[in-house]
C-alpha cells in the first residue's frame, strides 16, 4: 500500500547550543484523518519535537543533529517555515500568543493573512471560526489581552485555523485551563477531526486525557520515544496504568 503518513519523524536528535540533548531519538507518524496525543512529563522534549516539525529550532539555538522529519513529502529541515504553513502545517504553539493589544478579529486575520488569503477567504473563515467559537464572537472587537485564558486559548486555535491546516499541532492546550473549558476546548478540535478530516496532532501532559480524545498516542520519556499504540489499548495496559495514569 502507498505510504499514507502525512507526518514522518525518524530517529530524530535535537541539541540546543550544541550541548543540551533534548530529543536522543524520537519517532512518530501521523496518518491524514488521524487524532494523535504526543504526551510525556515536563522536560520529556514534547515543545522541542513541536519546533522541529515547524522548523522552528534554530531561532531557539536549537539544531536537529540526527534524524529527520518528513511533512506531506517536504523535508522540514530544508523547507522554509512560510512554505510549511503555506502546505497546511500550521500550530498552536507554545503559551497562546495572541497580540494582546489587537482586537480579536485582528488576531484571527492574522492567521489568515500568513497564508496569503484573499479578502473573501478572509470572510468566510471569521465566519467558520466564529461558528465553531461563539465566544469568541460575542467578543469580536474586544483587545485579545482581555479575554480570559480559555478565550485566549480560542483565540489561538481560531487564528490557527485561519491557516486552513492540513495538519493543526497542539502544544498543551489545556495548560493552566479549568477543566470545563478543557473539556470544551477538546470537545470542538474532536469534532473537527469528525466532521471536517482535519488531522490533529497535541502535544498533553494529562496523559488520561490525551488517551480519551486521540486516535493513536507517542509516549516520550527523556527525549526519547518508549512507547507507542491506539489510545484505547494504551489505556487499559497494565504498565500504562501504573507509569502514566495514577491509581484513579
Ligand atoms: P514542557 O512540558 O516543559 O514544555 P517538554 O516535554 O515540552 O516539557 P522541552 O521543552 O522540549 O520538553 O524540553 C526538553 C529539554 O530541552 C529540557 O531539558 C529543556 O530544559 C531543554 N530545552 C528546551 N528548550 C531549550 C533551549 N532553548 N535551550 C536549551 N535547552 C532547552
Amino acid at each position: 500500500a502507498p505510504d499514507a503518513a502525512l507526518l514522518r519523524v525518524e530517529a530524530l536528535e535535537v541539541v540546543y547550543g550544541g550541548a543540551v540533548r533534548a530529543l536522543v531519538g524520537a519517532d512518530l507518524t501521523v496518518r491524514e484523518g488521524e487524532v494523535v496525543a504526543l504526551v510525556g512529563a515536563n522536560g520529556a522534549g514534547k515543545t522541542t519535537l513541536l519546533r522541529a516539525l515547524s522548523n522552528l529550532l534554530p531561532a531557539m539555538r536549537g539544531q536537529v543533529s540526527a534524524g529527520r522529519v518528513t511533512y506531506a513529502g517536504l523535508d522540514v529541515a530544508r523547507t522554509r517555515t512560510d512554505v510549511l504553513v503555506r502546505s497546511g502545517l500550521v500550530g498552536v504553539l507554545e503559551g497562546r500568543h495572541c497580540f494582546g493589544g489587537l482586537s480579536v478579529e485582528e488576531n484571527l486575520i492574522a492567521g489568515g493573512l500568513g497564508r496569503g488569503s484573499s479578502r473573501a477567504d478572509l470572510r468566510t473563515d471569521l465566519d467558520r471560526v466564529y461558528a465553531l467559537f461563539p465566544r469568541l464572537a460575542a467578543k469580536r472587537g474586544n483587545p485579545a489581552g482581555l479575554l480570559s485564558g480559555g478565550e485566549q486559548q480560542m483565540a489561538a486555535i481560531g487564528r490557527a485555523l485561519m491557516g486552513r491546516p492540513r495538519l493543526l499541532i497542539l502544544d498543551e492546550p489545556s495548560m493552566g485551563l479549568a477543566p470545563k473549558v478543557v473539556e470544551d476546548i477538546y470537545r470542538i478540535l474532536v469534532g473537527l477531526n469528525r466532521d471536517q478530516g482535519l488531522t490533529l496532532l497535541v502535544a498533553e501532559q494529562n496523559v488520561r486525557l490525551a488517551l480519551r480524545h486521540a486516535h493513536r498516542a507517542v509516549v516520550l520519556e527523556n527525549g526519547r520515544s518508549v512507547l507507542s499504540g491506539r489510545a484505547a489499548e494504551l489505556r487499559e495496559r497494565d504498565d500504562v496504568k501504573a507509569s502514566y495514569l495514577g491509581a484513579a
